[in-house]
C-alpha cells in the first residue's frame, strides 16, 4: 500500500562525527552560509541541519543565532538519563537548552563501538522526545545481514523496537543507513534505498497508522555526494539524506543541499 504525502519537507543533515573543533566548526558553517548565499540559494524547499560534536554546539548555536542562518542544529547522541551521576553523558535537557532540534539515536558507529542495542535506542529515543528533541533514528543492515537476511529485515526490526515504545504521534525522523555504504564510497543505488525506505514506511503504517506513515520523514544515508543526491531525492519514499564525510566540506555540502539543481548521476 503506497502512503503518499506532500507534507514531508526534505531534510539534509550533516553528521560531522568526531571531526572539527569549535573554531573549525565556525569556519565551516560560515563558509556553508556564504556558499549558499553566493548561489542565491533560498532554503524554501529544504531543511538544512548540522550535527557537530558536543563541544562545538554552543559555538555553532551562537553563530546561527547571531547571523540568523537558516540552519538547524542537532547533536550526535544523548544520554537516556536527565541528569545525575552519569559521567561523560550529555542530557537531552542540555541539548534543548542549546537550541538543538535533532539528535541522532542508534547511529551504526555507536551501535558497533558502544554496544548500543535496540533497548538503549528505545531509552534514548524516549529521552529525546521527553526533552522535545526530534530523534533521528538510524537503522541499517551490515553486509553480513544483507547477505543472510536481505536488506530490510534488520532495519525493520530496529525501527519496530522503537516505534512500539513511543506514542504513535511522536515526531521521529528515520535514517536508513546501510552499514556497508557508510564511509565506503559505495552507496546503495537509489532503487535499493527506495525499496527499503518504502518498507520502513509500511512498518510505520502498521505500527502507528496512516497519518504517521505519511508525515514521517525517512532519509537515506551512506556515501551521499553531490553527484548522487538527485537520484535519491527523486524517489517517493526518500525524504532527504544523512550525510557524513561529504558534510565536512562546505562547498560539497552546499551542492548536496541544492539537490534540485543536479542532474542524476548514479
Ligand atoms: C553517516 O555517518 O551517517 C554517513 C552517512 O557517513 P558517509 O556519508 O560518510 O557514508
Amino acid at each position: 500500500m503506497a502512503v503518499e504525502s506532500d507534507s514531508r519537507r526534505p531534510l539534509i543533515a550533516g553528521n560531522w562525527k568526531m571531526n572539527l573543533d569549535h573554531l573549525q566548526a565556525i569556519a565551516v558553517v560560515q563558509k556553508l552560509a556564504w556558499t549558499l548565499k553566493d548561489k542565491n540559494f533560498q532554503p524554501t524547499g529544504v531543511d538544512i541541519a548540522v550535527l557537530p560534536p558536543f563541544t562545538d554546539l554552543r559555538s555553532v548555536q551562537t553563530l546561527i543565532a547571531a547571523d540568523n542562518l537558516d540552519f538547524q542544529l542537532g547533536a550526535q547522541d544523548l544520554s537516556p538519563h536527565d541528569s545525575g551521576a552519569h559521567t561523560g553523558d550529555i542530557s537531552g535537557a542540555f541539548l534543548k537548552a542549546l537550541a538543538c532540534k535533532y539528535v541522532l539515536v542508534g547511529h551504526s558507529e555507536r551501535r558497533a563501538d558502544h554496544g548500543e542495542d535496540d533497548a538503549v535506542c528505545v531509552q534514548k529515543t524516549q529521552a529525546a522526545l521527553k526533552h522535545d528533541l526530534v530523534p533521528l533514528l538510524c537503522v541499517g543492515e551490515t553486509a553480513e545481514d544483507l547477505e543472510k537476511l536481505g536488506a530490510s529485515a534488520v532495519p525493520v526490526s530496529q525501527l519496530t523496537a522503537v516505534l512500539e515504545a513511543i506514542p504513535s504521534d511522536s515526531e521521529l525522523v528515520v535514517a536508513y543507513e546501510p552499514v556497508w555504504a557508510i564511509g565506503s564510497g559505495t552507496p546503495a543505488t537509489s532503487d535499493q534505498a527506495q525499496e527499503v525506505c518504502a518498507t520502513l514506511r509500511e512498518t510505520i503504517l502498521s505500527v502507528h497508522g496512516k497519518e504517521q506513515a505519511a508525515r514521517t520523514r525517512i532519509l537515506y544515508g551512506g556515501s551521499v555526494k553531490s553527484s548522487n543526491i538527485a537520484g535519491f531525492m527523486k524517489k517517493p519514499d526518500v525524504d532527504g539524506a544523512l550525510v557524513g564525510g561529504a558534510s565536512l566540506d562546505p562547498e560539497e555540502f552546499a551542492a548536496i543541499v541544492q539537490f534540485e539543481k543536479h542532474v542524476t548521476v548514479e
